[in-house]
């Protein structure tokens, strides 16, 4: 471990923002220091997280449409896919870096899948028209934070492992001077960049490692920053024992959806008379859209399962036996015809027509033998009971085409940054994103600390201790966890923001007892609680439904309230009073600055 105290630019975090910024940053002559929570490898989504096929989106030179406008197209992509809610400009920055990002990782050697002229094989995700996913299998993640952590360590760049870093220092005129650390040390950097990744821990059920609890995003609030479109984050249906994703085959094979006591619930949540082929057409198509999206109408089979466990109930999928009332000759072989899976297999005949089981080892085999090691034995009876679970942040802290934050001094990259993505977030941009706008931070934070440095930072505030009962902060963590699940994940009320900030802030006014959980669990909790706080002001702030923001006028409602184009084209932007209480903004995202190539549609 390297003991040093200052830098000209400081990074906190380990994932694949912070280490391509700290490379980017030493290219361009400054001093840095790499401060994160865990051991570099074994900490955060870059390092650990895998799913089916991983994809790193870019416009290459053998991209479709060809020519050196294609980027335009993956532009339009981020900004229209993403409901028009995100910053256009940076939008062009993301497609017009994504070549050089790619280029870079696969020097460093990321082993991307190639064509045999050693061209990146790319195929097509989430509404886009042009194939950009670039891959190498279901640790993408992995492999591109292995080649940059290996770069790291060849130049040797100066990291601090295992210190969380608590609070941005200002010096008087409110310029990023340093970090403090949870141990009380302060780092001097001449700059900041925050790089911690997304906030998974506010939620129950979750997809992100250990530690992912928006320090950063918290960090930057306490520093004045602007955070921006917090209501916007990736959740989908998901095993709560084993974090599985679950979209793709298992909705494919027909699966019953039952509650604890075994009943079938989904016709319940489709008008009344709704032929069973329609239904189960709808679960199908559930199959090809894990994310929850007001734009995706098999959305409803989200709506129906969290509205099950509104109710109190536990939700799982059967494998055993054929849902009430499916009958395959009813539904049309178009359903699946881009699904050579499945079209390829005789479904209308036995043991296929009988048995959602059958028809899952038909498609996905080795699903079944994933789940058998991890405790779910489909083939015993057994059941993978169902959450949403949270997997992004598409919004974060404010950041321009520089990854500036409005902090002077402090810059902001990867999934703690926002801006960047809209309401829906096509797969592969995330990655992407980590790497070009890291490049970006790194770049504009060396170059702002090596001409001109802070001043000297300031001592840190300090709050009033809350009186009254003290309660114990696992708990505190447990019950935030639990609010922003009931209250902001799949159904968002005007009643549930209201019920949730009002638990919330009774938790916050409360002394924390943290017995035996340590001190940096009290700090992540509290970055949690702030968190959750700025989700659901935003939450709370959106009238309307868009992306995975689905606004109802009533907890019990079951269809929610329509996308408002062009009214709520806009962002809602958060930033701390003068006392440090919630402020919101909503405006108008900035517009494209380019000429369109293709007819961008609401
Ligand atoms: C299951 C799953 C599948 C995904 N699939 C895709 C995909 O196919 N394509 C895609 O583009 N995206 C995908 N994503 C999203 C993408 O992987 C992430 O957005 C991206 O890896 C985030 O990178 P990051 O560097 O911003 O954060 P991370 O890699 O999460 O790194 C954050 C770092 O900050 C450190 N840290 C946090 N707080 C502190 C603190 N207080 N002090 C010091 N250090 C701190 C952490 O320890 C960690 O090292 C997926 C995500 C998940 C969970």
């Amino acid at each position: 471990m390297v003991e040093r105290q200052s830098a000209d630019v400081v990074i906190v975090g380990g994932g694949g923002a912070a280490l391509r910024a700290a490379l980017a940053a030493r290219d361009a002559g400054a001093s840095v220091l790499i401060l994160t929570k865990g051991e570099l490898g074994k900490a955060g989504v870059t390092a650990l997280a895998c799913s089916d096929r991983m994809a790193f989106h870019a416009t290459l030179e053998h991209t479709e449409p060809g020519g050196p406008d294609a980027w335009r197209y993956h532009a339009e992509d981020i900004y229209r896919i993403g409901g028009r809610v995100s910053d256009a400009d940076l939008a062009r920055v993301l497609a017009q870096g994504a070549a050089e990002a790619f280029h870079y990782l696969d020097h460093l050697g990321v082993p991307f899948a190639k064509d045999e002229a050693g061209r990146a094989d790319q195929f097509v995700t989430d509404g886009s028209k042009y194939a950009r996913a670039c891959y190498t299998g279901p640790h993408t993640a992995n492999h591109i934070h292995d080649a940059l952590r290996n770069e790291v360590r060849r130049r040797g760049l100066p990291l601090l492992e295992n210190v969380m870093a608590v609070d941005v220092a200002l010096d008087a005129s409110g310029r990023a001077a340093g970090v403090r650390l949870a141990d009380g040390r302060l780092v001097r950097a001449g700059a900041v960049i925050l790089a911690t990744g997304g906030a998974g821990l506010a939620y129950e059920v979750n997809v992100f490692p250990e530690g992912m609890t928006g320090d950063g995003h918290a960090m930057a609030f306490r520093a004045g920053a602007d955070l921006v479109n917090l209501e916007f984050i990736q959740i989908g249906l998901s095993s709560v024992k084993t974090k599985l994703a679950c979209s793709g085959s298992l909705m494919r094979a027909w699966p019953r959806l039952v509650t604890g006591e075994d009943r079938e619930f989904l016709a319940d949540y489709f008008p009344a008379g709704t032929p069973p082929e329609d239904i189960y057409a709808v679960l199908f198509r559930k199959g090809a859209s894990w994310p929850v999206s007001y734009e995706e109408p098999s959305h409803v089979i989200d709506v129906a399962v969290f509205s099950e466990m509104q109710k109190g109930r536990t939700v799982w999928m059967d494998f055993s036996r054929n849902p009430a009332g499916l009958d395959l000759s009813r539904i049309d072989p178009a359903l699946w015809a881009k699904y050579p899976n499945v079209a390829r297999l005789r479904l209308t005949e036995s043991p296929l027509a009988d048995s959602p089981l059958e028809r899952l080892k038909a498609i996905n085999l080795p699903s079944v033998a994933w789940l058998a090691e991890r405790g779910i034995d489909l083939a015993a009876g057994d059941r993978i009971e169902l959450a949403p679970a949270c997997q992004h942040f598409q919004g974060g802290i404010k950041i321009d085409t520089r990854a500036a934050t409005t902090v002077p001094g402090l810059f902001a990259c990867g999934e703690a940054a926002g801006g960047q993505h809209g309401a829906n977030r096509p797969g592969g941009n995330a990655l992407m994103d980590s790497q070009v706008m890291g490049r970006i931070a790194g770049e504009q934070a060396a170059a702002l600390a090596r001409t001109a440095p802070p001043g000297e930072p300031a001592g840190a505030a300090v709050e009033p201790a809350p009186r009254g009962q003290a309660v114990d902060v696992r708990e505190v963590r447990r019950r935030i966890q639990h609010l922003m699940t009931m209250y902001a994940s799949i159904k968002r009320t005007a009643q549930g923001v209201k019920a949730g900030l009002a638990e919330l802030r009774g938790l916050r006014a409360r002394p924390w007892d943290t017995a035996d959980a340590g001190d940096a669990f009290l700090a992540e909790t509290q970055s949690i609680a702030l968190v959750a706080e700025m989700v659901l002001t935003a939450c709370g702030a959106r009238p309307e439904s868009r992306g995975p923001h689905l606004w109802f006028n009533a907890p019990d409602a079951i269809t929610p309230l329509p996308r408002k184009d062009p009214e709520w084209q806009k962002c809602n932007v958060l930033r701390p009073d003068d006392d440090g209480a919630i402020t919101i903004e909503t405006r108008r995202p900035v517009e494209p600055d380019w000429e369109l190539a293709q007819k961008i549609d609401a």
